[in-house]
């Protein structure tokens, strides 16, 4: 069941880059000869209310000299037999086909009138070729503007590109406007700045799991002025979950997590737009939902939930969290290392899977039916420990994880995923490890296909 409070208004065009490419595209462009160069951007779609979205899947560099000549109306041109090449592949793969060159300048990039010119020569027959949306992006350092052809015979301005890594890069044709924070938020904008606090109104984050890690986030996420939530738990609260949820009371035994974490993140702010799920991840409307968010908290510890959310990840370009504690008591009483871990999954680098983070029986088995499930388990009925000051741990790190990435106050690339280990009082950074073509984070799978996957699902 979903509801939704209000309809948001639907945003414009925009482009998804995974950071690897992007690091690649921007390398290519950006060099030391202050000179322009090209390439093309094959590209997926998703629609939701984010807007349409382009999501880059394939870089295809064109080399100076070779694939990028000198035109004969403007400066240089992607050479005919290049772009023949990318929109075959683009008619094939169903991708939309970007023409990429950069421009002079930092805080604007506008195509000039050659450039205009070259498209409405261009991509009408371009267009008729590939069958898909084609157009072109310009580029500077800190700006990014595109003309969109699309195959219905309509037109639009590229709204936005954004670029979901450690930190959460945005590029609009022009320096945007910013309100000034309301009072109600003025410390923290002393940090974040008005044009940061603004970023967390206008975005939509996603909480999986509203047990005791996912009831903090919520919690942490609403008073930080995030302005949409995406609630997603199908549970009930029983007696022994009354220490870990925020604000829980006795009363509460028997009604959903998701009443809950409404009542609470109302009360945190009284404007915040809501969208629950009272089903598991992997229900089709939970799976809806998600794909319209700018990112998702994993607070739900099952492989059906890592892996829906993982997917969801890599095929849609949307930044994800993970947030756990593990604390293992064998059969005898004795505690072992407790550990609490905060994993960034980011689009297109490597995914769980790479990371052998998803067991593939314990998937198999949180797939099955509830029924028949708890009689596949062999060993069952012992709960894992849980206690309210572990979950809060990995609940803050995560949600300050988001809140750097967001206004792009990590002093590092962010993209580290950590694992402390409160008995010692240690903690270990860790990097993400990535196979070659791997089925969910690599262009071999379903990396930035949106909408209309065509390749072979895991
Ligand atoms: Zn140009
Ligand atoms: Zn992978």
């Amino acid at each position: 069941m979903v509801h939704r409070s209000v309809n948001p208004p639907q945003r414009g065009w925009s482009l998804t880059a995974p950071p690897p490419l992007w690091a690649e595209l921007e390398q290519h462009l950006f060099r030391d000869d202050d000179d322009e160069h090209g390439a093309v951007i094959l590209a997926g779609l998703a629609y939701g209310p984010r807007g349409p979205r382009l999501l880059a899947r394939e870089l295809l560099l064109a080399e100076d000299g070779i694939d990028y000549v000198a035109g004969t109306t403007g400066y240089r041109a992607l050479r005919p037999e290049f772009v023949r090449d990318a929109a075959l592949r683009a008619r094939t793969e169903k991708l939309a086909y970007l023409a990429v060159h950069n421009h002079f300048g930092t805080t604007s990039a506008n195509f000039s009138p050659v450039d205009f010119a070259s498209h409405e020569r261009g991509y009408p027959a371009l267009r008729k070729i590939t069958k898909q949306l084609v157009g072109a992006l310009v580029l500077t350092p800190q700006a990014a503007a595109g003309d969109l052809w699309l195959p219905d015979g309509t037109r639009h301005l590229l709204a936005e590109v954004t670029v979901p890594g450690g930190s959460l890069v945005r590029l609009t044709p022009a320096p945007t406007t910013v309100e000034t924070s309301d009072t109600r938020h003025d410390r923290q904008a002393r940090l974040f700045g008005d044009r940061g606090q603004q970023a967390f109104g206008r975005m939509r984050a996603a909480v999986v799991g509203l047990g005791g890690v996912g009831s903090i986030a919520t919690e942490l996420l609403a008073r930080l002025g995030v302005g949409h939530l995406v609630l997603i738990d199908a549970d009930t609260i029983d007696e022994t979950n009354l220490p870990r949820l925020v604000a829980a009371e006795p009363d509460d035994v028997g009604r959903l997590k998701t009443e809950l974490a409404v009542r609470n993140a109302r009360r945190a702010n009284p404007d915040i737009e809501l969208t629950v799920v009272t089903e598991n991840v992997q229900h089709p409307d939970a799976l809806r939902a998600l794909v319209g968010c700018d990112w998702i908290f994993l607070a739900a510890d099952t492989n059906a939930a890592r892996h829906w959310v993982d997917r969801t990840v890599h095929q849609y370009l949307i930044p994800a969290t993970q947030a756990g504690v593990k604390v293992p008591v064998d059969e005898h009483g004795t505690v072992g290392r407790i550990h609490v871990a905060v994993r960034q999954l980011v689009p297109g680098r490597g995914c769980m899977w790479c990371n052998k983070l998803i067991s593939p029986t314990e998937l198999a088995l949180d797939m099955l039916p509830d029924r028949v499930r708890e009689q596949a388990r062999y060993v069952d009925g012992v709960p894992a420990p849980s206690v309210i000051a572990l979950n809060s741990l990995a609940a803050g790190e995560a949600v300050n994880h988001f809140m750097l990435a967001v206004t792009g106050l990590h002093t590092d690339n962010g993209e580290h995923s950590r694992l402390l280990f409160p008995r010692s009082g240690e903690h270990v950074l860790q990097r993400s490890r990535q196979t070659a073509n791997c089925l969910t984070c690599s262009p071999a799978g379903i990396l930035a296909q949106g909408d209309a996957p065509a390749v072979a699902e895991r």
